[in-house]
This record gives structure tokens, sequence and C-alpha cells, in this order.
């Protein structure tokens, strides 16, 4: 099967800056793809790479498989949501959505019916004749998102679509924006710095840092087998320590253990507590293990060793995940 977009050996320097540095990347057509990485790890560039607003300083970008440079946007079958919108305030819903279609020049009849159609889809049916203005956070993020999807792309590329919207509105557009993608078939490429996000939303997530990718893989790979320390460490900050430490792989080697993998036990290994953190549901413990520092979560239930205390711990070899040189 064809790959919705493909990038071979793509660069994007602005001056000095490698924005985007020799990437290569399949994203499938069909999947919930995510691009995590700090900011200015090149991430947006990309997006605006596969959207058309960038050429590339090097290499070619595909669109099922025929070659992008020199197709203007509007020609791509993709479309962008941007994380402010970008909605006319003083235009009604429907208007905004139909926006793109005024511009190709379709009828008005046509361009409202299509109009109505993507509004039901993002369940705001009926409230074409809103100004866009009026609309709550979570409202406008939906009609921006219809206005992408009235075009019937194949591609949808998302930029931080959810970043304005509080926790809990934000939880719930994640899972609707998830529920939409499958129901419609379509590709998704979705930009966010937020680990937890990428993780629980994507089919396949991208880890950049500096303007390359780190790793590509499912968030289960991502999460548990972290190719570098640099992912080890952004997503879900991991205990990144010597192998040879913590029982794995050889001396010069590194391996990295995550902090709800790590557990009281009596017959475990000596190590000083130097933090203990509340967070509700479970409790962070800061700990030296043979001058090494180390981090675990423990359920809020358990009896939480204080500062200063001695305890014991230990963990399953088989959750320690060694990293290949030069990690
Ligand atoms: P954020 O999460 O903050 O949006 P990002 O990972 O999306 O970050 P990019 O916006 O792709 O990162 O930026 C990557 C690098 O390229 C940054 O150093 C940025 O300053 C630089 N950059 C991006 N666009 C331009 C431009 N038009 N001119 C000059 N430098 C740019």
């Amino acid at each position: 099967m064809t790959d919705a977009v493909t990038f071979r050996g793509v660069s994007r320097h602005f001056g000095i800056v490698k924005a985007v540095d020799e990437v290569d990347l399949s994203i499938r057509d069909g999947e919930f793809f995510a691009m995590l990485g700090p900011s200015g790890s090149g991430k947006t560039t990309c997006l605006r790479l596969i959207a058309g607003f960038e050429q590339p300083t090097a290499g070619h970008i595909e669109i099922f498989g025929e070659r992008a440079e020199g197709v203007p946007p509007y020609l791509r079958n993709v479309n962008t949501v941007f994380q402010n919108y970008a909605l006319f305030p003083h235009m009604n819903v429907r208007d905004n959505v139909a926006f793109g279609l005024r511009v190709k020049g379709v009828g008005r009849a046509e361009r409202h019916r299509a109009a109505e159609e993507a509004l039901e889809l993002v369940e705001l049916g009926g409230y074409g004749n809103r100004r866009a203005g009026e609309l709550s956070g979570g409202q406008r993020q939906r009609v921006a998102l219809a206005r992408a999807l009235v075009n019937k792309p194949r591609v949808v590329l998302l930029d931080e679509p959810l970043g304005a919207l509080d926790l809990k509105l934000r939880e719930q557009m994640q899972e609707e924006l998830r529920k939409l993608q499958r129901a419609l078939g379509l590709t998704f490429v979705f930009v966010t710095h937020d680990q937890d996000e990428a993780l629980s939303m994507a089919d396949r997530v991208a880890v950049f840092a500096e303007g390359k990718i780190q790793q590509v893989g499912t968030s289960e790979d991502i999460y548990r087998r972290p190719n570098t320390r640099f992912v080890a460490d952004f997503v879900g900050s991991s205990n990144v320590l010597p192998a040879d430490l913590v029982g794995a792989g050889a001396s010069g080697q590194w391996a990295s253990l995550r902090p709800e993998d790590v557990v009281l036990d009596a017959s475990g290994r000596e190590a000083t507590v130097t933090g203990r953190y509340f967070h509700g549901r479970v409790t962070k413990l800061s700990l030296d293990l043979a001058g090494q520092s180390l981090t675990a979560l423990i359920p809020a239930r358990e009896d939480a060793p204080e500062i200063g205390e001695t305890t014991k711990i230990s963990w399953d070899p088989a959750r320690v995940h060694v990293m290949g040189q030069g990690a």
C-alpha cells in the first residue's frame, strides 16, 4: 500500500538553523501519527513541509506516492488545523467552515450543504448561524476541524490543536478526535509536545530533537524500548542508569528503568530517600542507589519512607531496557 506521506532525506534550514535535518519518514495511509518533541525541535516545520507552506532545502517529499515539490498547498490532498484555530470571529460558523469552498468557487447551496455535513461530523449540527467569536474554546476547535474536513482531505495535519484547552476538555477532545479519525479512515498527523497525549492517541509516534527524528515506533515501543537517552528521558522521565548498576548489559552501556517499575521490597537493594512528593494516587520518591539518583513512583496507599531514611527497592529485570552503544 502506498504511504500517505514519505520524506526522503528532507532538510529545511533557515540560515544556520537546521529546523529539519535529513529526515526520513513514512506515514501510513489511515494512521494516527504523532510528532512529539520539545519546543524548537522541528515538528511544526515538518507539518508545514507536508502542507506545502514550506519547501525543503534538500531531499524529497511524496504525498500518496507523488512528488510534492512545486505542488501548491491547495492542490495537495491535505488540510491543516492550526492551534489558534484562525477563525474569522465576525463570520458565522457555516461561512467559516465553507470559506475554503467559496475561495474555490463552489456555489452557495453546495457550500452550505457541505458545511452542514462537516458540522454534523464534529457534533455541531445546528450551530451554523452562530458567530464564531461567541463560541467556547472547545467549540471553536471543532469548527476549525470541520473547516479542514469540509475539503475532504485524505491527510489532516493538526498543530497542537488542543493546546489552548483546559485539561478536562482536552481529554474529552482527545477521545473524540481519535474516534473521528477511525470512523473517517483518514490519516491524521498530530504535533504535540505533550508525551501523554502522543502516547495515548497515536498509532505511531516520532520523537524529535534538534531537527532530527530520534525514534519512530508504537507508543509501547517508545515507552518501553527507548533507543536513546533523550527518548527515555523525554517520554515519561525514565531513570537512565549505568546498565551494570541495574544488573543488565555491560559496563559503559546505559539502561532505562521506568519510575513505576521500581518497587519497595524488603529483600531488595538499599537506597536512601532524598525526596518525597505526594501526587494523589502515587508518591514520588527520589532515591540514591550507590551514588546514582533514581526516581520511584509507588502507590500512595503504601507507607512511603521519609526523607533521610534507608529503604529497600527492587525491579523486574525484564523491565530494564538496555540502550544501544552511543545512546
Ligand atoms: P514548537 O513546539 O515551539 O512549535 P517545533 O518543534 O514545532 O517547536 P519549529 O517551529 O519547527 O519547532 O522550529 C524549529 C526551529 O526552526 C526553531 O529553532 C525555529 O526557531 C526555527 N524556525 C522555524 N521557522 C523559521 C523561520 N521561518 N525562520 C527562521 N527560523 C525558523
